[in-house]
């Protein structure tokens, strides 16, 4: 099964940030008009997330309008409604959308600071911007306030 891709709108950067987070793949599109928004949708297959009812009615083919508010509930909207599998968290980085390779600890060592090196054993970065990643912080948040609500 291919798992539907997502192209977020300007409006919606934090949508694109915590799905991400979750996992899922998910470009998010800062500085497109709406014909290049639509067309890099469709080229890349990509479901378009909008609050934009306009947009929404010039590209019915790709776009989806997002139609909760608030950012927790905006991923469980689209979870639901694209019926997407249970989140694999720390897996793709939240500001490139790379996927995350894992990073043996002791290459982390040199680039972390000491305390994360003590308190963490596991670690991934992004081969695109080169952010170190470990599973604490806003992935345990995240996913405590989803399953929470
Ligand atoms: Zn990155």
């Amino acid at each position: 099964m291919t798992l539907p891709k997502f192209l977020a709108d300007c409006m919606l950067g934090k949508l694109a940030r915590w799905l991400r987070i979750l996992g899922y793949d998910t470009k998010y599109a800062r500085y497109l008009d709406d014909p290049k928004i639509i067309a890099l949708a469709r080229f890349e297959h990509r479901i378009l997330l909008t609050k934009d009812t306009h947009l929404t009615k010039r590209a019915p083919d790709v776009a989806y309008f997002v139609s909760s508010s608030r950012v927790e509930e905006q991923v469980q909207e689209i979870i639901k409604a694209f019926q997407l599998p249970y989140p694999t968290p720390f897996s793709r980085c939240p500001h490139c959308n790379e996927l995350l390779f894992d990073l043996p600890p002791e290459e982390a060592k040199k680039e972390i600071p000491l305390f994360v090196s003590l308190t963490f054993s596991q670690f991934k970065k992004c081969p695109r911007c080169h952010r170190i990643y470990w599973p604490g912080t806003h992935w345990q948040r995240i996913m405590q306030t989803l399953s929470g609500s």
